[in-house]
């Protein structure tokens, strides 16, 4: 499986980090290493004093597709998801200077966290979504997918030009604001309408 993010797709955080509104969806991809495994922790690594939370609401692809017109992109996933795209800022600062590519920053090891996947039928609308992220209880980013500036239908149809799309891929489809740094016995928990999908300790 890939993991294809959608970077900016927020207003609020694309003005926290002083970023241009993008015309086009930002994207990049993980590789499958980076994900956490199910009751691991996430381990700071050494090359970033800087890390990151971004939580994200997730899409789970159901099938084989490529050139997806929004119009049909439903048909493409039944589930939804919460998960964190780590990010070492601090090296994507400087990876974003020089006009690289991200990936040091957003794809390494243990970068993706993704918790559990609810059946979409269980929301009365996917374009009013409620997700939060508590940080030791503490509520430390929330959001609303009503804010995002690609919904997940459009997202399908812009990225499945690109990346054949296929069954078992995950999309992140960007954080809202309040991202901030991770540090050692954090302990990170991601809410969609009041449930619980992941829990991960940061060491
Ligand atoms: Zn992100």
């Amino acid at each position: 499986m890939k993991i294809i993010c959608i970077g900016r797709n927020y207003v609020k955080h694309i003005e926290e980090l002083q970023n241009e509104r993008p015309d086009e969806p930002v994207i990049f991809l993980k590789p499958d290493t980076a994900v956490v495994q199910k009751q691991f922790p996430f381990v700071i690594p050494e090359f970033t004093n800087d890390v990151h939370h971004e939580v994200e609401v997730l899409v789970k692809i159901n099938k084989v597709g490529k050139y997806i017109d929004a119009k049909f992109a439903h048909k493409y996933y039944d589930e939804i998801g919460l998960g964190i795209d780590f990010t070492a800022r601090d090296l994507q600062s400087k990876l974003k200077e020089k006009g690289l590519p991200w990936e040091k920053a957003k794809a390494f090891d243990g970068s993706a966290v993704i918790g559990e996947f609810v059946s979409k039928t269980e929301f009365a609308a996917l374009d009013n979504i409620n997700f939060e992220l508590t940080n030791n209880g503490n509520v430390v980013q929330s959001g609303n997918t009503q804010h995002m500036l690609w919904k997940i239908d459009e997202i399908i149809a812009y990225v499945s030009q690109y990346f054949t799309l296929r069954t078992g891929d995950v999309i992140f489809t960007g954080t809202p604001e309040g991202v901030a740094k991770v540090s050692p016995d954090d302990v990170l928990e991601g809410y969609i309408e009041g449930r619980k999908l992941f829990r991960i300790q940061v060491k």
